[in-house]
């Protein structure tokens, strides 16, 4: 399994909007793609830094993960997610070792990504995302 970079860090957020403003106006980034993401019950908005991508994440839902997260925990970062080559090669690999997966399968994503989760208790406390761009030439 060969990880490339570290594709976004996702960060749960209460008010989209007043976040977006932070990230804007404060530290001088530009958002430039907000996008409902209704299989997780998300709203997400994304910055460019370097290679990397901060990804904000509102709930639509109460019941939502993230909804459930900021209830528990608020605020805060909530996923790290890696870019990956063979993202189905990658969960098979750590289903051997023994990793916990919450996502069997990859999923799409928000852009169109496939994404899949590995579970915090295998990964130290830190919800791990695999993603894979498919899309790109
Ligand atoms: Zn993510």
């Amino acid at each position: 399994m060969k990880l490339s970079h570290i594709e976004h860090i996702g960060i749960a957020v209460k008010d989209l909007h007043a976040s977006i403003k932070f990230y804007e106006e404060v530290l001088g980034l530009e958002c430039y793609a907000i996008e409902e993401v209704k299989d997780q019950k998300v709203k997400t908005a994304f910055f460019m830094l370097g290679g990397t991508k901060i990804e904000l994440l509102e709930s639509t839902d109460p019941e939502g993960p993230i909804g459930k997260f900021i209830e528990k925990k608020g605020e805060g970062v909530h996923h790290l997610a890696f870019a990956v080559e063979g993202i189905e090669n990658a969960l098979a690999t750590l289903k051997e070792k023994g990793v916990q997966l919450v996502d069997q399968q990859p999923r799409k994503g928000a852009e169109g990504l496939d994404i899949a989760f590995l579970h915090p208790k295998s990964t130290g406390g830190v919800l791990t995302e695999l993603c894979e761009n498919k899309n790109k030439s």
